[in-house]
């Protein structure tokens, strides 16, 4: 039996904080703190309430009584999305890649289906097929279709939210990117004068500017970059240097972060530190998006 204890917690965001940073090789001119939406909610932590919230709203008011979306087997946004939906009194599917989740369910998906999502496992093209999305729209009519991700206007809408956390006074604000959207949403909030960074957690990962430019409107696309230089062998993958980053990283700062966005983050920022990237008297915000459970 598994446990589903505090998962109908309040989602507190009045728990959101701004820590140091500390590192003995930063230099002494040199500012970094940390945003600390990892702390909203034990289960629904960091970014992935931001990008629903704004899908659940719409869809109840709309009348649709369900909500449908995409993810891996070890999908935060699935767990999110059945967390959130079960609050809202909601019915929700999650179409899971790959069938191996249907052998062998992961624990995300054993949590999803505790808090009373249904799951439909598909296979490698069916998933990203849009023929299969039309099939599921017409054999759920009354489902709200939720792209993988979040990654909707209202999942970018609802990361703008983020923006009123963080203060005017932080020259560079560093996330990690793995859709693009709360990027996006950033980018819009953010008084032009930030510079924002992303850091993209799998080989390649350059090639989401491109979706993160179609959104912004052109005074808005200026002073951001996208990085793909610290991914550690790829998305999602683990090895000692990462781990041993981790286990440093909280035992110096006492705040603990997860080995598939924000610690490759992480490395990138102080990378680029050392690299002397950043100017004198930069004050730096990295955003602790969550992923951990
Ligand atoms: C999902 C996730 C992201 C990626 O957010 P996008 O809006 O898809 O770019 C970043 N960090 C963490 C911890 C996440 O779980």
């Amino acid at each position: 039996m598994i446990s589903t204890s505090g998962n109908m917690d309040t989602i507190n965001t009045a728990l959101i904080s701004i820590d140091p940073i500390y590192s003995a090789e930063y230099p002494e001119n040199i500012q970094v703190c940390m945003l600390r939406l990892d702390k909203i909610h034990r289960w629904v932590s960091g970014n992935k309430w931001f990008k629903l919230f704004l899908n659940l709203e719409e869809a109840q008011r709309w009348g649709w009584d369900t909500v449908l979306s995409f993810g891996g087997a070890h999908s935060n946004h699935l767990l999110a999305l059945a967390s959130i939906a079960m609050r809202k009194g909601i019915k929700a599917i999650g179409v899971v890649r790959g069938l191996h989740g249907q052998v062998k369910p992961t624990q995300t998906l054993q949590l999803c289906t505790a808090w009373g999502m249904q799951l439909i496992y598909a296979d490698r093209t069916q998933y990203g097929d849009r023929d299969y999305h039309a099939e599921l729209q017409t054999r759920y009519p009354n489902a709200f279709l939720i792209p993988e991700g979040g990654a909707n206007e209202y999942g970018r809408k609802g990361s703008e939210s983020i923006a009123q956390w963080i203060p005017a006074h932080f020259s560079h604000v560093c996330c990690a990117v793995g859709t693009g959207t709360m990027f996006t949403g950033l980018r819009r909030a953010l008084p032009i004068t930030t510079q924002l960074l992303g850091f993209a957690p799998m080989k390649g990962g350059k090639y989401l500017a491109e979706h993160i430019r179609p959104y912004l409107t052109p005074e808005k696309d200026t002073q951001w970059k996208i990085w793909d230089d610290w991914h550690m062998g790829g998305f999602g993958k683990i090895n000692a240097l990462l781990l041993q980053f981790i286990q440093q990283f909280e035992a110096i700062n006492h705040i603990t972060l997860d080995p598939v966005y924000t610690s490759k983050m992480m490395i990138g920022v102080n990378s680029l530190i050392q690299q002397g990237y950043f100017p004198p008297h930069a004050r730096i915000l990295c955003i602790h998006s969550g992923g951990l459970r």
